[in-house]
């Protein structure tokens, strides 16, 4: 029998649900528990695959190709287990859904409303990855805030499910935000109080606060807290701001956040968590012995969440180097050949990001060319792939028109063009190549040798490729295609086997970066550039 934790949340947006959540389940595997997390998201898209970075953050890609919220990565990365399409939902997809069987006509001539079909429908979505037999917990984060309108159907198909489930096979734990007052030299209770009441008036009790809080709350607050919001005393779980999100499964250890969920769900306490791998990973986070600055070119650097796969995977990788990865976050657009030495003076690496669209492409190239004839190490995700393929197409072929369709669909040289199957699609969402792919590795190549073997799975989302037409003419001038996909022949990476560290991928090796199994590419990126720290010493 699956037990239901639903995570709510109030006040205000933005107080780390999906890290309190993927901190519980941390917790709860540390135990021995299979756990999983799921996310429901009130936004009427299908999915975040259409909507812009600065909305909702980087749209996390899992292995079956679901384009999806980014709090799912922050799943990965503590749980270091897989998530899939049925691991986010919007209210998009349901209402998708009951149309659907509306026109098929399977509500057989009855209205069709937001209870019950809608809310059924949500139900049956929640039970669905606990239904797999695979999960002993499944945690189900709700995205939004209690009182919105968006989140209603949500809220009261917990409500039901609650019913239905009973005490013990569900529970409800509601994040919260306890503001301090400077001019009063106070913590205030008063918006938690409120907000739970926003809850019962929709019929649901929380049996669990967790409390965000820049200041300890003292035993006079939580027992306040405890009477004015019905719960135990021990459920009043403090929150506080943490260094690294990496501590916060530790901070909710010591809150006992953990067994307070098992005896409320009828659950044996008595495995202590197991996190010594975790507690080393720290550790190393925390001491680190070097230090490298590394330059993100990209589009959307004002918002670091835009990138926050890459952003972790650096933390992975830094502390499996023992070394702090500053990141320098460099706007393309200001690149040009003029002020390129000085944008990147001091790195010791540069990652060109991922993104789409024209803007910045002429600065992207610029640093490309800079750390490829300068030997500073280079790291090209993606689109960044795609930049180091038409830098050196321009400055190493002198194929001074090379570009991607792309930028330019009529160019005389297409080194990066449409893929076959993408010339024909008129949808946006959820048409691009997406999900894990195979892909072989050349025997001998630095990228073979970085993984330590010769057959990888690696995560897409792109429309565009490299053009296989051209491949001889950059072999030849030095840069090899050390990744080819096995089935279609696609070209995955490009590396430059005479540069200290020069590798491009057309995949997200971000995606599946964990803190149990940094990703190689990223561990070998940093470990190149803490080389340039030790050798410029
Ligand atoms: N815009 C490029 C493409 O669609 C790269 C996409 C990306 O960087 N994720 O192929």
């Amino acid at each position: 029998m699956t037990k239901y934790i639903f995570v709510t949340g109030g006040v205000t947006s933005s107080l780390g649900k999906g890290i309190i959540s993927a901190s519980l389940a941390k917790l709860l595997q540390a135990r021995g528990y299979k756990v999983t997390i799921q996310k429901f998201d009130p936004y009427i898209n299908i999915d975040p695959g259409t909507l812009n970075p600065y909305e909702h953050g980087e749209c996390y890609v899992t292995d079956d190709g679901a384009e999806t919220d980014l709090d799912l990565g922050h799943y990965e990365r503590f749980l270091n287990v897989r998530t899939s399409q049925a691991n986010n939902v919007t209210t998009g997809r349901i209402y998708q859904e009951v149309i659907r069987k509306e026109r098929a006509g399977d509500y057989l001539g009855k209205t069709v409303q937001v209870v019950p079909h809608i809310t059924d429908e949500i139900k049956r979505r929640m039970r669905l990855l606990g239904e797999s037999g695979d999960y002993e917990i499944v945690i189900t984060e709700l995205g939004g805030t209690v009182g919105d309108i968006e989140s209603l159907p949500f809220i009261e198909a917990v409500r039901q499910l609650r019913w239905e489930l009973g005490n013990s096979d569900s529970l409800v734990i509601h994040l919260t935000l306890v503001p301090y007052l400077a001019a009063a030299g106070e913590l205030k209770t008063k918006p938690t109080q409120h907000s739970v009441k926003t809850l019962l008036e929709y019929g649901i009790q929380p049996d669990i606060l967790v409390c965000r809080t820049e200041h300890h709350l003292n035993n006079d607050i939580r027992k306040k807290l405890a009477l004015f919001c019905n719960v135990n005393i021990n459920a009043v779980i403090e929150s506080i701001d943490a260094p690294s999100i990496y501590d916060v499964p530790l901070l909710m250890q010591k809150e006992q956040l953990d067994k307070t969920v098992l005896r409320k769900l009828k659950l044996s306490t008595r495995n202590e968590p197991e996190l010594d791998n975790w507690k080393a990973f720290l550790e190393k986070l925390k001491c680190p012995l070097h230090d490298v600055e590394i330059g993100l070119v990209g589009k959307y650097v004002e918002l670091p969440d835009a990138y926050k796969s890459i952003i972790e995977a650096f933390i992975h990788a830094g502390a499996k180097n023992e070394c702090k990865v500053n990141l320098r976050f460099i706007a393309a657009e200001g690149i040009n050949e003029a002020n390129v030495q000085s944008k990147l003076k001091g790195l010791h690496g540069v990652l060109v990001a991922p993104g789409f669209g024209e803007r910045g492409l002429e600065g992207k190239l610029e640093a490309i060319r800079y750390v490829r004839e300068k030997n500073i190490p280079f790291f090209g995700i993606c689109l960044g792939m795609q930049c180091a393929v038409i830098e050196f197409g321009r400055n190493v072929l002198s194929l001074k028109d090379a570009n991607s369709q792309e930028m330019d669909p009529d160019t005389k040289d297409p080194v990066i063009h449409l893929m076959a199957d993408q010339k024909y699609v008129e949808d946006m969402g959820g048409t691009m190549r997406l999900g894990a792919y195979d892909c072989e590795l050349k025997p001998g190549s630095m990228t073979a040798s970085i993984y330590g073997k010769a057959l990888i799975q690696e995560r897409h989302r792109h429309r565009f490729e490299f053009n296989n037409q051209y491949l001889k003419k950059f072999e030849k001038a030095g840069m090899i295609a050390s990744g080819r996909n096995p089935d279609n022949d696609l070209v995955e990476i490009m590396e430059l086997p005479d540069h200290p560290f020069f590798m491009a991928g057309q995949f997200h090796p971000e995606l599946k970066s964990t803190v149990a199994n940094p990703h190689p590419l990223f561990v070998s990126f940093v470990a190149a550039a803490k080389k340039q720290v030790l050798e410029n010493r």
